[in-house]
């Protein structure tokens, strides 16, 4: 019989890579958002899949319309990846924040609770949650501290989802995510805005742009890959919550060098702190500046996550490294530029 999985947040990164993925395992793929059916945008129409979903409008921060798309179809699988998931702009907009990404996956807990507990739930939880780290890698178990109204949103709806599933027997499971990175990735994020800006300049389209915490580091992987542990999570007998990571951690400088170096820039950094400059030393030029409106009122220095939990109950692992995933996200970056 098809399987029949919704969605929500189709139109971000990870929805159009699950997207992609359940498809070619045959499954019928409703996809929610906010905006509606017209929505259909520009990660979809790249992996060509837009024709292929049953597109629903539903605002995460509307019961009715979550109650309303839960009636209508007999779903058998839910992966709630819809959320306010900057986390630069939770501390601009905190409550927002908590309405979308904490509300929000109670909101469809608790329909799922009414309507059939039989559907099973993936809830997108983040490694934001482990913040300010209290363990050099972090595993499920590793206690949480998290550092912004985004991730005090994600850890909300993290354990309730353990909730509902110790409280009503719901096969209800958490990915704890770390940073994950594709040529889909929102442009606001970090590692797309340096890939997008490094060619930009190379292009001669900008003199220079700017950046917050260098120093910060992210145990980045492969967003193509992850959908697959996400998947994978929900095929179990038993729910479970797994840690996806790499294991490897690299802060924001060496993701720059790294891509300058494989764009075959000639450049060197100058200064300290906010007087920190990456040079092309082809011409003199400034190419990077740092400017404190990119600092976060409380940062998040380091995150390196411990996968053995998912390789050994899932058989998952990731393939790809920094290194290829930079070229994966430039190549791309490069054969869709626009000015
Ligand atoms: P994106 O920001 O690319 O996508 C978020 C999605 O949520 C978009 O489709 C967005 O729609 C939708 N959305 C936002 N607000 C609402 C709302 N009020 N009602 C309904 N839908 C809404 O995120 P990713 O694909 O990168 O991540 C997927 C999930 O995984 C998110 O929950 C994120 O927090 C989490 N996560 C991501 C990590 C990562 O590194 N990518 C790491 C760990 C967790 P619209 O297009 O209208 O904005
Ligand atoms: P996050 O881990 O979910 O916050 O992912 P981001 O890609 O937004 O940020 C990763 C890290 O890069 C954080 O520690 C940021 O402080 C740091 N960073 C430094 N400069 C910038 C910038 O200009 N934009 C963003 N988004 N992050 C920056």
């Amino acid at each position: 019989m098809t399987k029949v999985a919704l969605i929500t947040g189709i139109s971000g990164q990870d929805g159009a890579y699950l997207a992609q993925l359940l498809l070619s395992k045959k499954y019928k793929v409703i996809g929610t958002d906010r905006r509606s059916a017209r929505s259909v945008n520009w990660r979809l129409k790249r992996l060509g899949i837009e024709n292929k979903i049953i597109y629903e409008e539903m605002e995460l921060g509307e019961i009715y319309e979550i109650q309303r798309i839960f009636k209508k179809y007999n779903i058998n699988e839910v992966y709630n990846l819809a959320a306010q998931s900057f986390v630069g702009t939770s501390f601009s907009s905190p409550l927002n924040t908590a309405n979308i990404t904490a509300l929000g996956a109670l909101r469809i807990l608790e329909t799922i609770r009414s309507v059939n507990k039989k559907i099973k739930f993936y809830q997108a939880s983040s490694s934001e949650m482990f913040g300010d780290v209290l363990e050099k890698t972090q595993k499920e178990t590793t206690p949480l501290n998290p550092q912004s109204p985004y991730a005090i949103s994600k850890v909300f709806s993290h354990y309730l989802t353990q909730n509902y599933r110790n409280s009503y027997g719901m096969f209800a499971t958490s990915g704890i995510l770390f940073n994950h990175e594709s040529p889909l990735r929102g442009e606001e994020f970090v590692t797309r805005k340096i890939v997008i800006n490094l060619i930009k300049y190379l292009k001669k389209d900008i003199d220079s742009f700017e950046l917050g915490n260098i120093y910060a580091k992210r145990d980045w992987g492969y967003a193509k890959e992850y959908v697959e542990a996400m998947w994978k999570m929900l095929q179990r007998k038993k729910p479970k919550d797994y840690v996806i990571a790499t294991g490897r951690t690299y802060s924001i400088k060496e993701f720059i060098n790294i891509s300058a170096k494989y764009l075959d820039m000639n450049v060197v950094w100058s200064g300290k702190g906010l007087k920190e400059k990456l040079i092309d030393k082809k011409n003199n030029k400034v190419i990077i500046k740092i400017n404190p409106k990119f600092f976060r009122p409380s940062e998040v220095n380091i995150l390196t996550g411990n996968y053995g939990k998912a390789k050994k109950d899932l058989s998952w692992t990731p393939k790809v490294n920094l290194k290829q995933l930079i070229k994966i996200m430039i190549d791309e970056e490069i054969k869709y530029y626009k000015k």
